[in-house]
């Protein structure tokens, strides 16, 4: 298993399929309505280096790959202990490709509203991940540990978490996302001033940086019916996960019997059928 694939198509509606052995592809919408079954093999694989492992961390690595990858380091959680500067990055290459390339810093409404930061190219596959019914972006920057700066920050004052089961139940609070962008200009301000201040070569081209706001993009999922009590089925208590799957939202196969994250288990081998 892999986290599930998606594509946003012209409507706003999120189309999700599933890549078996990186060939066939398998839509997913379609399959609203019917019954599916996943049945876990007993074996799981590291998704970076392909060892037989017996558990995973970090959503699909083995112990070796979480404690040398980049990508498992923990200033890829929390980006402003960025410590590439003091040249003890993990791997400089997957910083010049990852990290050191311009992010945004945004407004989704998930459970509710939050701030986050992600990779400006990838910034519609992230809110989709995330389960974001809208976004908005409020400013780029250059690498990411600046976006981290600024949205520790701006956390301070704004949530920057999402509540799984509060997004699954598709609760959606009235909130205007391009006002609340709106109100956070003077919040966004005085922090990019403090940084500025602190660290004038760093942080002054931040002065210029353009902060345009477009309309919020909206994101419809394939959803027959949220559910109203979340229970989650997990392989490592059972190795059949079946049932009607009533909806896809972030990460998440939504079934009349349980909730299914598909990233928390990325390298489990099943097989899927429908
Ligand atoms: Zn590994």
């Amino acid at each position: 298993m892999r986290k599930l694939r998606h594509e946003l198509n012209s409507t706003g509606q999120v189309e999700y399929f599933l890549r078996v052995d990186d060939i066939e592809r398998i839509e997913l919408n379609p399959l609203l309505g019917k019954k599916i079954s996943l049945s876990f093999n007993g074996e799981i694989n590291c998704v970076a280096c392909n060892r037989k492992i017996k558990k995973t961390f970090n959503n699909g690595y083995c112990f070796p790959c979480l404690q040398t990858l980049a990508e498992c380091d923990l200033c890829i959680v929390k980006p402003e202990l960025c410590h590439y500067d003091a040249g003890t990055c993990r791997d400089n290459k997957f910083a010049a490709e990852h990290c050191n390339i311009e992010h945004s810093i945004y407004l989704s409404l998930t459970s509710g509203p939050k701030v986050g930061i992600t990779r400006t190219h990838q910034e519609r596959s992230r809110w989709i991940d995330q389960g974001a019914s809208q976004a908005i972006r409020l400013m780029t920057v250059a690498r990411r540990k600046h976006a981290g700066m600024i949205e520790v920050k701006l956390a301070e004052n704004l949530p920057d978490k999402t509540d799984w089961r509060k997004m699954l139940r598709g609760v959606t609070e009235d909130i205007d996302l391009r006002l609340l962008a709106e109100q956070s200009q003077n919040e966004l301000d005085k922090v990019i001033a403090g940084l500025i201040n602190e660290n004038p070569n760093e942080y002054s081209y931040l002065e210029d940086a353009k902060r345009d706001l477009a309309s919020p993009l909206s994101i419809n999922y394939p959803v027959l019916e949220y559910p109203v009590k979340i229970s989650s089925h997990n392989f490592d208590k059972q190795a059949l996960v079946e049932g009607t799957l009533v909806g896809i939202k972030g990460q998440y196969l939504i079934l009349d019997t349980g909730v299914l994250n598909m990233r928390k288990f990325a390298g489990y081998s099943t097989s899927f059928d429908y």
